[in-house]
C-alpha cells in the first residue's frame, strides 16, 4: 500500500488502452466504438464488464483529447460499409 497511490477509474484504464492501441498496432487506422470496446476488454482485467468499458468508451469519444475523432469513417477492423464515428491517430 502506497500512501499517495493514485486511484484510477475504469475511464482512465480505457483511455490508456485506447491510446496505446491507436499509437501502436492500429496507428493511422480509425476504429469504431464496438471494435475499440472489444479490443480494450481483451487488454483489461476480466473484472471489467462490457457495460463499464462501453460507458467509459463513450466518454473517450466525447472528449478524445490527443486522439482524433472522426464523425464518420469506415472502421479499419470490421470494415462496415456504413460510416460510423471512429477514433484514431493520424500517421502524419
Ligand atoms: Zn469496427
Amino acid at each position: 500500500m502506497q500512501r499517495e497511490a493514485i486511484i484510477y477509474t475504469v475511464g482512465d484504464f480505457v483511455r490508456r488502452v485506447v491510446g496505446s492501441l491507436l499509437h501502436g498496432g492500429y496507428r493511422g487506422k480509425f476504429l469504431c466504438s464496438p471494435c475499440l470496446i472489444k479490443l480494450t476488454k481483451a487488454n483489461l482485467d476480466k473484472s471489467y464488464s462490457l457495460l463499464e468499458i462501453g460507458s467509459a468508451m463513450a466518454d473517450v469519444f466525447k472528449a478524445p483529447g490527443a486522439i482524433t475523432c472522426l464523425a464518420t469513417s469506415a472502421c479499419a477492423v470490421c470494415a462496415r460499409k456504413k460510416h460510423v464515428p471512429c477514433l484514431g491517430v493520424p500517421l502524419s
